[in-house]
């Protein structure tokens, strides 16, 4: 059983954001949708090394869960309208939850994370799972 282990979720907007998350502390994020059955389905699994909300917000901006022109037009996937979000002790702590959610959900590729979570600059940590 997958389990992201975060609070949540919440509607996905700045304002909602703002008031749920806690500035200045590292953590880890995931953006998705509400399915029929009410489940939050996972499209995207983030994490910042120092300040969780500036993470969420930054994703936000970029348009984290919005569907591509291609998946407009055949309405294939549906756009992200809800987070979830937990705190880490610290950047290894949240470096290695993003590795287990990354590995947890991207089955079939299925996240829309281009690529596995980089460890931070100059840590020399490597994934608990994979070792990458
Ligand atoms: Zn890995």
């Amino acid at each position: 059983m997958t389990n992201l282990d975060m609070d949540g979720p919440y509607k996905l907007d700045a304002s909602t954001v703002r008031q749920r998350v806690q500035g200045g502390l590292p953590g880890n994020f995931a953006v998705g949708h509400l399915d029929n059955g009410k489940r939050f389905a996972v499209q995207y699994v983030g994490r910042h090394d120092a300040d969780v909300l500036s993470g969420l917000m930054a994703a936000l901006k970029a348009g984290v869960g919005k569907p591509g022109l291609t998946d407009r037009l055949f309405g294939s996937k549906p756009k992200a309208n809800a987070f979830k979000f937990s705190y880490a002790a610290d950047q290894r702590a949240a470096f290695e939850k993003q590795c287990r959610n990354y590995h947890d959900f991207n089955g079939s590729g299925s996240l829309e994370n281009p690529s596995h979570p980089a460890a931070p600059a100059g840590s020399g940590l490597n994934c608990p799972l994979c070792g990458a």
